[in-house]
């Protein structure tokens, strides 16, 4: 999407010498964003194709929401891939912070849909930063409906809930029944996930009502599905059938093929375990499988596949549901088998506890071939080749579990390294890789300068605002830390509300323009119901013959003296002692 990028350029120097809003694009594509929520998105996307010839002419920001309402309409139409990719494009360019945040928020959920979740998870973190800048309730709320629906995904439920409960809370508050609905459909799985049942059902519900009610067909076909799900596992299986049942009608008119076919999963269970062989049979699931595998969404897949073999176990072929284990545990692989670039902590925990799932039920699974074997010989077909094809399986199994346990290991690791709340270093790894830095710039003889800093009176701001809002100010200093001294620089959190920042220069210079910029930067962003927040600075030049401690005493002093003298300001400490070099530099 080159095209879009240059043709935004181009917008740009034409809304700089034409006059303005010449046809009004800005009330056209509210008109058809209106229509996308409210009717038939294809009603929708005709009119965006009708102006399709005339976007490039748009300004920027019109130019964006057509991509943005496109690119809905392309995860409508069953093409998700598309729109991330769509999506990612419009990230690459400058963008307002309330469009930045809405595209990050699409993008998160569409990277859920296709089950990326390291995609989903970066996304949603540069949301929860972007969040604090933008003063729009609305697009506030958007974004912790979706870190509730998310961190409940990887089992943070706590956090889960306090998020989702937040967006409710505002969308009442606001008096606003479309956000109401979409968080309800947030909320509802994640106390499902947590296991309160009770909750979950009547957070399930009271979504349908208000769905209803505001005629949003599409979610109420999500809500019915999930419901169904839940009572399903709950062994209310005839009012699973009937939601699965309304759900799947009202997917299919929403033209929602996914949630369709997920419902059609939850449909099969159901009726498989309430032995209706009538409407068994009407079903229609080799497109449902053929659905899954095309869509490579290998979770859903194996589950059907699971539900095939239980059939065909209890229909006494016991050679068919053995080939539909090996289907399983194939299917299994490939979902264990996904590259999984390690970024992001949560995403490893997330990882991680579907893991140790899959190796729950991998267990079980290996008993049950077990107990397949044992049917299978007792069959006159029994046979060297059953066994060869069971103990293949059971190494298939062996490597899965072998490769999770690995991963484990990697996930462990990550996480003693990591602050989940900032992302950064935590302190043990910082000095550990300060440690290696200095050893680096002995070797090559070259400059290094430490940095301490200390948020300053943090104690007031969660007094005053509550602990979220301060650990949201701890997100924002370590976002805008990485911004400020850039990538080269390594940077960690080192106590509560301390950072570390080694730098390789020499020039105390590029240091002292870096926390120039730190601080242009609090004083730009930022909402106006935001707390103001400062840091306060010590800073220390490596000098020859010292130690690792050293530089840290020194750094450290710099801080006391710049708490000292005030706060929000820097102090630059060098071997004779503050002052050694630029002295008490107010900020
Ligand atoms: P000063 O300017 O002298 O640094 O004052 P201060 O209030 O920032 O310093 P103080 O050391 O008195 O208080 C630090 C506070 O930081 C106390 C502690 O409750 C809070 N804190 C530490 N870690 C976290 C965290 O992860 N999240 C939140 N919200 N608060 C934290
Ligand atoms: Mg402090
Ligand atoms: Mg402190």
């Amino acid at each position: 999407m080159i095209r879009l990028a240059s043709s935004l350029c181009g917008a740009l120097l034409v809304a700089l010498t034409a006059n303005a809003g010449a046809d009004d694009p800005a009330r056209l594509l509210e008109e058809i964003r209106e229509i996308s929520y409210t009717r038939h998105w294809h009603e929708a996307q005709a009119m965006l194709d009708e102006i399709a010839g005339e976007v490039e002419g748009f300004p920027p920001r019109q130019q964006v929401e057509y991509h943005l309402l496109e690119a809905r309409h392309l995860t409508l139409d069953d093409r998700s891939r598309e729109a991330l990719s769509r999506a990612g494009e419009l990230l690459d360019l400058p963008l307002d912070d309330d469009q930045r945040l809405r595209t990050l928020q699409f993008a998160a959920n569409v990277a859920v849909l296709l089950r990326e979740y390291e995609t989903a998870f970066e996304h949603l973190l540069d949301a929860l930063a972007v969040e604090a800048d933008v003063d729009d309730p609305g697009a506030v709320i958007d974004t912790y409906n979706m870190a509730g629906y998310m961190f409940g995904r990887v089992g943070e439920h706590e956090r889960a809930a306090v998020y989702g409960e937040r967006a409710v809370g505002l969308a009442l508050e606001l008096g606003d029944r479309n956000r109401q609905c979409v968080a309800r459909q947030r909320l509802a799985p994640v106390y499902k996930w947590a296991g309160m049942e009770q909750r979950a059902e009547s957070e399930y519900r009271r979504g349908i009502e208000v769905c209803e009610q505001i005629g949003n067909m599409l979610f109420v076909g999500v809500l019915k599905h999930g419901l169904a799900d839940q009572l399903r596992k709950l062994g209310r299986l005839e009012e699973a059938r009937e939601l699965a049942l309304g759900s799947i009608k009202l997917l299919e008119d929403s033209n929602f093929p996914l949630g369709e076919y997920e419902a059609r999963l939850v449909l099969a269970e159901v009726l498989h375990e309430l032995g209706d062989e009538e409407a068994w049979a009407e079903q229609d699931l080799d497109d449902l499988s053929r659905y899954f595998r095309e869509g490579e969404l290998w979770d859903q897949l194996a589950r059907l596949e699971a539900l095939f073999s239980a059939r065909a176990e209890s229909d006494g072929s016991p050679q068919q549901a053995l080939a539909h284990l090996h289907q399983y545990l194939d299917a299994r692989e490939h979902f264990l088998g996904r590259d999984r670039a390690m970024q992001l902590a949560y995403l490893q925990v997330q990882f991680d506890s579907r893991l140790k799932d899959q190796q729950i039920e991998l267990l079980a699974e290996s008993a049950r071939v077990a107990r397949v074997e044992q049917l299978a010989a007792e069959q006159e077909q029994r046979s060297r080749t059953a066994i060869l094809v069971l103990s293949s399986a059971l190494l298939v199994l062996l490597v899965v579990m072998l490769l999770g346990a690995l991963r484990g290991r990697r996930h462990f690791r990550y996480l003693s390294r990591h602050d989940p709340l900032s992302g950064l270093a935590n302190q043990g790894w910082f000095l550990q890789r300060a440690e290696a830095m200095l050893a680096r710039a002995r070797q090559s003889n070259k400059d290094t300068c430490l940095v301490l800093a200390d948020i300053d009176n943090f104690k007031r701001i969660n007094d005053l605002h509550g602990h979220l809002v301060g650990d949201g100010v701890i997100g924002q200093t370590a976002r805008r830390l990485r911004e400020a001294f850039g990538e080269d620089a390594l940077i960690g959190r080192v106590g509560g509300e301390e950072f570390g920042v080694m730098m390789q220069t020499g020039r105390i210079d590029d240091v002292v323009d870096a926390i120039e910029r730190f601080r242009q930067q609090g004083q730009e962003s930022g909402r106006s119901r935001d707390p103001r927040f400062t840091l306060s600075f010590g800073v220390a030049r490596l000098q020859p013959g010292d130690s690792l401690s050293d530089l840290r005493l020194r750094a450290d002093q710099g801080l006391y003296e710049a708490k000292r003298g005030g706060r929000d300001r820097y102090v630059i400490v060098d071997k004779g002692g503050v002052g050694g070099e630029s002295g008490l530099s107010p900020a």
